[in-house]
């Protein structure tokens, strides 16, 4: 929606596609140029929230580095290209792989930021149904899947993710989520820290789990830190307390759920004080969170990535739900609820309180025989899969917004196996580490010359609402919209090079039009565009049954996958890492490896440092500023310190997406300072293999002054 409010300034609503948050912004322009960016107050979700990033809009739009036009590399260099040629290149070089080897020769992988193009989200899967392909990867392996899983063998909805009802909460126990910094993952918070002083102010309580005390835990009422990779082992503490003291109530899910039973048998192991030590929460506290967790009028549990990405991020993310379930909380106002999206949502459709559920392992990857998860592969498993010859081995790439050299475990090897290609296509805004191996790059869009409507985040959002935002600036000429791009290639995949380009009927629009008219409350996508700042749909309502979509129509409180995991569990006990534990973290001004050449969030102290408690300072002989050494996987790299009280001792702490040094990118900005990057420091052989997700916490690491 754009309003004229002198002869050249103009205001535009604009949904900001940097996190998910997905905060409502206003983007004030003159002619083609940016004046300012603020949070739209008309937003009926954000209300004028923003963070440092969506200034960074701006900057990003602006950047003097983001790719407007296609590159083809010719004798090891790229050169500009036209679109016509650029798809000519791909035509020459793509389809005959495909017809000597085989449809899986072409691998495909997509990166975070797909998830907030609806272009590249909607439209990704028909180019893998044409290409025909297996091998498919995506930044849901390093992030999200195993919540995704554990929501589906317990819901029967990939997609059906409980989230904190934080404005009619009294408790929330927070587990490995920095949302003061993140506003929520898999939970579509803006400003949560107005949301938790809120509740704070109205009696509620909030006790963070974090190896750090972050930004949350310092506003929280209690932190308790907990050693890295330990939650497994703290949860099914707090739910063995649960059944022995008598203090489950399942209340209004009394007649929803299934295999309580099953569920009350297993967790007679796994006793608080047996669980202690794989912790380090000793058994008293754990008791205490339980109680408090079950005696509180209405409350919910949450975790988020520290939880999802560890051995056991299945497990921990099916117990977080379990405690929600366990204590009547799930699924009702003030405890952890299902949102009911307007559009695009599955439990939504198809018959209510009833589905196929979730399966996994419909076919495993060639090598590690990981398998295949949501129709993807672990990413993890990319190198290999490119590296070992035979029947079904990648020779050729179709990377998408992505970045693994530096996003995923053992980056420098998937970089060797990305120049060991035949041929790589990236699309991407920029020449980076990744798509500095690519054949040819297709450019996407600035987003403030695309239409925004999110697909994902309205189905994990604190509130129901329906939201769209145009382009703010007319696409340059000559340039395609993402989905055009995808579609031609997919024709050209099919053998229809000639075919025009596809026009606005089957552009995203009509997608959103189609999928607000089947949705659950009948809307149009022009409805929603005439209303400022968006649709309220209303605070969650209570969902069950009819959200189910599980054969059983039941909440299954005991999958037989996850309980098949629990003597691995058990097991683990025995092999609990000792020595220094490494851990990521978020910061507020950076997201993945990708905003770090935008000036306005690269400015101010050094990001990439890494924490130290004092105690471990003084042991190992580290000064602050000063580099130390870490080692792990044959890789040693130096980080300046910064001894932090905030750090559990034991544990440090260095963010990821950083390593902007590589040679061939083309990040000014970034590579002033580069930063090490975190993942050369990880296993590409460390996941959960329930859901192929990566280990990227509690990670044994050697650490050392620099001599
Ligand atoms: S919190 Fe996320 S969505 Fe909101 S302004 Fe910041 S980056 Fe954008």
């Amino acid at each position: 929606m754009t309003q004229s409010t002198s002869a050249t300034e103009q205001s535009h609503y604009r949904i900001c596609p940097l996190c998910e948050a997905c905060c409502g912004l206003e983007v004030r322009t003159q002619g083609e140029k940016i004046i300012s960016i603020r949070g739209a107050e008309q937003d009926v979700f954000s209300h004028g929230y923003i963070c440092p990033k969506g200034v960074s809009l701006k900057d990003l739009h602006e950047d003097p580095d983001r790719l407007r036009t296609p590159l083809i590399k010719r004798d090891g260099q790229f050169v500009e290209a036209s679109w016509e040629e650029a798809f000519a290149e791909i035509h020459k070089r793509l389809p005959p792989l495909i017809a000597a080897h085989g449809a899986d020769t072409v691998g495909c992988i997509v990166g975070n930021p797909v998830a907030h193009k609806i272009g590249l989200l909607a439209y990704f899967p028909r180019l893998v149904r044409a290409i025909g392909t297996r091998n498919v990867f995506s930044a849901s392996s390093l992030d999200q899947i195993p919540k995704q899983l554990s929501s589906g063998l317990m819901f029967g909805d990939w997609n059906a993710v409980a989230v904190p009802d934080i404005e009619r909460s009294d408790f929330m126990l927070i587990l490995g989520a920095n949302p003061m910094v993140s506003n929520g993952s898999l939970w579509t918070v803006p400003d949560y820290r107005g949301k938790a002083r809120a509740m704070r102010a109205r009696g509620g309580r909030i006790v963070v789990v974090d190896p750090r005390r972050t930004e949350t835990a310092a506003q929280a009422d209690m932190h308790i830190p907990i050693k890295p990779g330990g939650d497994a082992f703290f949860l099914l503490g707090l739910v063995h307390t649960l059944f022995a003291e008598n203090l489950v109530r399942l209340g209004h899910l009394e007649t929803h759920v299934a295999g309580l039973e099953a569920l009350q048998q297993v967790m007679l192991p796994f006793s608080p004080e047996r669980m202690a030590p794989g912790c380090g929460i000793d058994a008293d506290t754990q008791r205490h969170i339980a109680r408090e967790l079950a005696q509180a009028q209405r409350a919910a549990v949450y975790g988020r990535i520290g939880t999802c990405t560890q051995r056991f991020g299945t497990v921990n993310s099916w117990l977080i739900d379990v405690l929600n379930a366990l204590t009547g909380n799930l699924d009702r106002a003030g405890g952890a609820m299902f949102t009911k999206a307007a559009a695009f949502a599955t439990n939504t459709s198809g018959t209510p309180g009833q589905g196929r559920g979730v399966v996994t392992g419909r076919r495993h990857s060639r090598v590690s025989q990981a398998p295949e998860v949501f129709g993807e592969f672990p990413i993890t498993c990319l190198a290999e899969e490119i590296e070992t010859p035979g029947p079904g081995q990648i020779k050729a790439l179709i990377c998408i917004g992505s970045n693994p050299v530096l996003s995923t475990p053992q980056g420098p090897r998937i970089a060797k196996a990305l120049s060991s290609l035949s041929f790589m296509l990236s699309l991407d805004i920029y020449l980076n580490e990744t798509s500095r191996h690519a054949d040819v790059i297709l450019p996407g869009l600035s987003p403030l010359e695309d239409v925004h409507y999110d697909i994902a985040f309205p189905q994990f959002s604190y509130r129901n609402h329906a939201r769209f935002s145009g382009a703010v600036f007319a696409k340059p000429p000559g340039q395609l919209e993402e989905w055009q791009t995808l579609l031609h290639l997919a024709d050209i995949l099919q053998g229809k090079p000639e075919a025009p380009l596809a026009g606005p009927e089957h552009g995203p629009e009509a997608l959103i039009d189609q999928a607000l008219r089947a949705g659950p409350y009948g809307l149009t996508l022009d409805q929603v565009k005439a209303a400022p700042g968006g649709i309220d749909l209303g605070a969650l309502q209570s969902r069950m049954p009819e959200m189910l979509r599980t054969p059983s129509g039941k909440i299954e409180l005991a999958p037989p996958l996850v309980l098949a995991d629990l003597a691995h569990v058990e097991a683990a006990l025995d092999t609990v890492p000792k020595g220094m534990l490494l851990i990521g973290r978020r910061d507020v001004r950076s997201g993945n490896s990708w905003m770090h050449n935008l000036p306005v969030l690269a400015k101010g102290p050094e990001r990439c440092t890494l924490l130290v408690h004092p105690q471990d300072a003084a042991r190992l002989g580290l000064t602050q500023g000063a580099l130390a050494q870490l080692s792990a996987q044959g890789t040693t790299l130096s980080a300046p310190v910064d001894i932090s009280e905030d750090m559990m001792p034991g544990v440090v702490s260095l963010p990821h997406g950083w390593g902007h040094d590589l040679p061939g990118s083309h990040l000014q900005v970034a590579a002033r300072r580069p930063g090490i990057n975190l993942n050369a420091l990880l296993s590409d052989g460390a996941r959960d293999p329930l859901s192929g997700n990566a280990v990227l916490s509690g990670v044994p690491v050697q650490v050392s002054a620099t001599a």
